[in-house]
């Protein structure tokens, strides 16, 4: 495994490699991030993994302070998986360059965490921009747990670039919750509660299958999913998943559910 700390050592060690596979990924490394891993092996000649907290998609400096770092651990954990190439950047080599164009999100694309992390997508599209660019990858493996992520890159990089985006299934814990490296941040019983919302969101969506008045539904959901668990709800909403409007009946669409669970922000598409 080729460690690349700066884009000189990124540069030289991709020379001549095809078909490379591509994991962004905070690090905090779980079993979600290495299921991707795994497909890109199964998938390309080469992998690359960058861990890079990126600071200009928090819209919040003290959770980008908080965020759980682990580069020892994760270091160790990719090496046991045998991925080509760990990318680990500074900050100046991926932001050295000014963007001719800002990155602005469509209207109707402000929605979800789009409307509550001000800017948060815009850093995302921005780095995934910049790193396609210099990765040059043919695929890049991303996780279905962040959907709205998952879409909004698509739709920008295979449209600019040669490259696949690849989506990937959820990863769950025995208990239902996605894994998440901010879980690392709750304790055993928030994990438990996190699990219970997750399951109790499953059965959910089973019973409004064919419904009437479906968004009635879901908003009563909401409250009453507020009231159950004593979590704050952002959001909690049926969309389609090809175009991401608001649905009104389950074929096609997801619940997608925003919560603060002890100040932890959580996601769950289900
Ligand atoms: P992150 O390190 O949180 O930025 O995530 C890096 C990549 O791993 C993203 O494409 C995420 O969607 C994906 N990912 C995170 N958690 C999971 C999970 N539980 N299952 C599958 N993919 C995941």
């Amino acid at each position: 495994m080729k460690i690349l700390l700066n884009n000189d050592d990124l540069n030289e060690a991709l020379y001549n490699v095809s078909n490379l596979g591509f994991i962004p990924t905070m690090g905090s490394l779980h079993k979600g991030h290495i299921s991707l891993i795994k497909k890109s092996q199964r998938e390309c000649n080469k992998t690359i993994v960058s861990i890079f907290v990126n600071p200009t998609q928090f819209n919040n400096k003290k959770d980008y302070k908080k965020y759980p770092r682990n580069y020892k651990k994760d270091l160790s954990i990719l090496n046991k998986l045998k991925v080509n190439f760990v990318y680990l950047p500074r900050k100046e080599d991926i932001y050295k360059s000014k963007r001719a164009k800002k990155i602005k999100l469509d209207k109707k694309d402000k929605i979800l965490c789009a409307k509550h992390r001000n800017g948060h997508f815009e850093g995302v599209i921005d780095i995934m921009d910049r790193f396609t660019k210099i990765i040059k990858p043919k695929k890049i493996f991303m996780g279905e747990k962040d959907f709205q992520q998952l879409y909004l890159v698509k739709k920008f990089i295979e449209e600019k670039y040669n490259t696949k985006i690849i989506s990937c299934k959820t990863i769950r814990d025995k208990n239902k919750f996605a894994l998440s490296s901010r879980n690392l941040l709750l304790n055993k019983t928030a994990l438990i509660k996190a699990g219970n919302v997750a399951k109790h969101i499953f059965s959910f969506k089973k019973k409004i299958f064919k419904k009437k008045n479906i968004q009635k539904i879901i908003n009563d959901k909401k409250n009453e999913i507020e009231k159950l668990f004593n979590i704050k709800v952002e959001y909690f909403e049926l969309r389609n998943i090809r175009n991401f409007k608001s649905s009104n009946k389950t074929k096609d669409s997801k619940i997608f559910i925003s919560y603060y669970l002890n100040k932890v922000r959580l996601i769950d598409n289900i």
